[in-house]
This record gives C-alpha cells, structure tokens and sequence, in this order.
C-alpha cells in the first residue's frame, strides 16, 4: 500500500504517519526529515538547505528528487511506504505519478489557530525523534526515551505563517487533484492523536480489505 499524507504545517502529519507505518508495515517517509537530516549531517546537495527552512520556504525540485531518490532505494520501501511531506506542489504530484502508484491520498485538515497553537508548544526529541506537546516534557526530557529535546528551527510564528502560506498557495490545488482521480480521504485533524489516528484505521483498514 502506497500512501501519501497531506495537510498544513503542524496538522499531525509527522506523529500519523508514524503510527500509520507501525500499524500497516510501510515505510515512513519525510521529505522534512530528509532534509533536516542532510542539514545535520552536512550532506552538500549545493544549496543551503537550512536558510530555505529557517524561512518556509519550498526545497528546489531537484534537491528533493535526490534525497527522494536515495531513500526510495532502501530495501525497507519494498512493502509499500507512507510520504509525508510530499508531493507539496502540482509539478512534484506528476513527478510521482509517472513512478509511483497511490492506493490513497490522506488529507489531514486542521485550522489555523489550533496547528499555530501546536506548532509554537512542540518539540522534537534528539533520540526516538518522536514530535512532543511541550506539557509532555518531563524536565524537557523526552517521556518516550529520556533523550534531550529541539525545539525547530521552523516551528516559530512567523515561518508557521509563511509555511502555511505556501500550503495555501501551492499544496492545496493537490486535493482537487486527487479528488478527481477519487483517491482523496479526508480525516478532521482537530482532535487528539489516538482519536484522529482511529479515524485514520477505519479509513485504511476499508482500502487494505
Ligand atoms: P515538514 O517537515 O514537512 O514540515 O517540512 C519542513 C520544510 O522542509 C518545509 O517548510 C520546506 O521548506 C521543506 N520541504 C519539505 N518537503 C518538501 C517538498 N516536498 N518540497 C519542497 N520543500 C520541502
């Protein structure tokens, strides 16, 4: 099964995903991930990666075909994968599809106030990686692992608000997309995670049946 998840900054796409994947037995994969990984491993793909996410702005094509590329050629993508984060505009959603065929298009929908909310009183952990609610810290510690927590780069008011202007601009004309070709699920991404990802199962335990 072939998945890939859209939705704004800050829906919850990230910690689905991952339970998507762990559920399912699909691959987890992130563009954001992968480009923050190539920041801290100092990948040189010849651009400066960080001052495009320090920003909110869109990774040039190229770059994320690369990353894309190399990740889709581990052995683990074999039983199907789960791409969060990608495609985010109309030129990346052909490129897919002359590769690559989706079983279904998730979209994670979630207002404004709520993922800004969200966004600003999150962190990340350095070692499970896991995406965490501020209240969930235990001495900013991570709950899951012990590991230290990040806050991100991109996850301040105002790249939160460039970022979803860039959504709004250029990854909602996706939806229509998808829905014309009938693959496009909506789940309300405004509640708790156990109770959105419930959703989710009803959603992908119909199209795995
Ligand atoms: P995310 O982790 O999905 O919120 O992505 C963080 C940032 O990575 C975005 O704000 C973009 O700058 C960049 N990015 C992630 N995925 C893509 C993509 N498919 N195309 C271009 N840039 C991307």
């Amino acid at each position: 099964m072939n998945i890939v998840l859209l939705g704004p900054p800050g829906s919850g796409k990230g910690t689905q995903s991952k339970k998507i994947a762990e559920r399912y037995n699909l691959a987890h994969i992130s563009t954001g991930d992968l480009l923050r990984d190539a920041v801290a491993n100092n990948i040189d793909v010849g651009i400066d990666i960080k001052a495009y996410l320090d920003v909110g702005k869109l990774v040039p094509d190229e770059v994320i075909s690369k990353l894309l590329q190399i990740r889709l050629s581990a052995e683990d993508v074999r039983n199907g994968y789960i791409l969060d984060g990608y495609p985010r505009t109309l030129a990346q959603a052909y490129l897919l599809e002359s590769f690559l065929r989706l079983d279904v298009v998730l979209l994670l929908d979630a207002d404004y106030k709520y993922i800004l909310n969200r966004i600003t009183t999150r962190s990340v952990c350095s070692g499970c990686k896991a995406t965490l609610s501020d209240s969930q810290l235990i001495n900013n510690l991570c709950p899951i692992c012990g590991s230290t927590t990040f806050k991100r780069s991109d996850d301040n008011e105002q790249t939160f608000s460039k970022r979803f202007q860039v959504y709004e601009e250029l990854t909602t004309p996706l939806i229509d997309f998808y829905k014309t070709k009938g693959i496009l699920k909506s789940v309300d991404g405004n509640g708790g995670v156990e109770e959105i990802f419930d959703k989710i199962k009803v959603i992908l335990d119909g199209v795995t049946k």
